[in-house]
């Protein structure tokens, strides 16, 4: 086992997020807004994303660095044919204690919940922004049926991915009004519901800053209903702000991105679907592990190249954001570089 490493701010390296794919069946207003990516020609080419042993190739040599969380998301996850295997290979890795889904539930069928149970993920987390049919619809920019996400989540705790994380984008002007009843469905089902601040990502969004409903504004509106209190976080870099409801109906999380950035515990690197490693949410760019595997590269030559970019990382964009007019919008698209 080698030793981990950390970045210029002293971030150790522990958690990798990998983006299967850049397809999806979804086309959220506020990732992937239909307008934008009505065709297919913006996705990835067949032979360009990385296959199932190349997934696991780097895993094995980003654990060697101290990564003991992957979390496998998009794109849709789901879509990748080969996700159950690609799970169980990624079970075996030694260092690795938590594998961990986002999805948003189109296509976790009971079946599929179990198959991934089996082969070793740990943890799922759906999104779901409404419970209202029409505005779900809406947002998620093809009509699909919230009760099938509802149906989905059930099928993720009957087998056992429970406690399941649930996340809600918040965006001015769109669903403000399903704060209170999401909190309602899920008080005392043993889920927590993480609001997340609508965020930036990518270029294509139309995102401003009066869209952005605070983190503190949604406390307000849930505090109003059932009184909360603040609760320790699990670990160092935790994202989500923990309050747990004082009744015991459970907790809710805050992900706080714009109006409290959390960079300084940031612990997170991503990869592409297409194998670029990536230092930030916000990255226009990186280096392409693909490549190096295709023209031969072992497991030490990833070490080393990883360690080498990891210990130059000096990416904190969203400490930064507030302050800086002049940033680049060249940035890659939220389902390229997953969540
Ligand atoms: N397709 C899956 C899903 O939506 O759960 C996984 C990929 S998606 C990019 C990962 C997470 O990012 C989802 O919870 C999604 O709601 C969130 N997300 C996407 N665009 C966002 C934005 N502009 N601001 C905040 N969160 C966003
Ligand atoms: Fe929506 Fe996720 Fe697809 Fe983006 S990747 S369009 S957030 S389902
Ligand atoms: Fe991490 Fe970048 Fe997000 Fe900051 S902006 S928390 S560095 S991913």
């Amino acid at each position: 086992m080698l030793a981990g490493v950390n970045d210029r701010f002293n971030r150790p390296l522990k958690d990798l997020r990998i983006s299967l794919t850049d397809r999806c069946n979804f086309r959220c207003v506020y990732c992937m807004p239909k307008a934008v990516f009505g065709t297919p020609t913006h996705f990835l080419p067949a032979g360009e994303a990385m296959g199932r042993e190349e997934i696991a190739k780097l895993v094995r040599a980003l654990s060697a660095l101290g990564v003991h969380k992957v979390r496998l998301t998009g794109g849709e996850p789901l879509l990748q044919h080969d996700i159950v295997p690609l799970v169980g290979d990624l079970a075996q890795i030694s260092g690795i204690d938590d594998i961990a889904l986002t999805t948003k539930g189109s296509a976790l069928s009971r079946a599929r919940a179990i198959s991934l149970k089996d082969a070793g993920l740990t943890r799922v987390t759906v999104s779901i922004d409404s419970l209202d049919p029409n505005r779900f619809g809406r947002i998620n920019g093809v009509g699909f049926p919230v009760n099938r996400v509802l149906e989905a989540i059930n099928n993720a705790a009957e087998a056992g991915l429970s406690p399941i994380k649930i996340n809600v984008v918040i965006k001015r002007g769109l669903n403000v009004v399903d704060v209170v009843p999401l909190a309602k469905r899920f008080r005392f089902s043993g889920h927590t519901v993480r609001y997340i601040e609508y965020m930036d990502v990518g270029a294509s969004n139309g995102w401003l800053p009066k869209d952005v409903v605070p983190a503190r504004e949604i406390l307000e509106m849930l505090s109003t209903e059932w009184p909360l209190h603040p609760v320790e976080p699990a670990y160092w870099g935790e994202v989500a702000s923990r309050y747990a409801y004082d009744d015991g109906g459970g907790e809710i999380g805050l992900i706080s991105s714009v109006s409290q950035p959390f960079c300084g515990t940031c612990t997170r690197a991503r990869l592409s679907a297409d194998g670029r490693l990536l230092l930030c949410l916000f990255a226009d760019e990186g280096v392409s592990l693909r490549d190096m595997m295709r023209r031969g590269a072992t497991e030490q030559d990833l070490i080393d190249t990883v360690r080498r970019i990891w210990k130059g990382r000096d990416d904190r964009y969203s400490d930064l954001r507030n302050g800086d007019s002049s940033r680049s919008t060249k940035r890659l698209e939220r389902f390229q570089i997953g969540g």
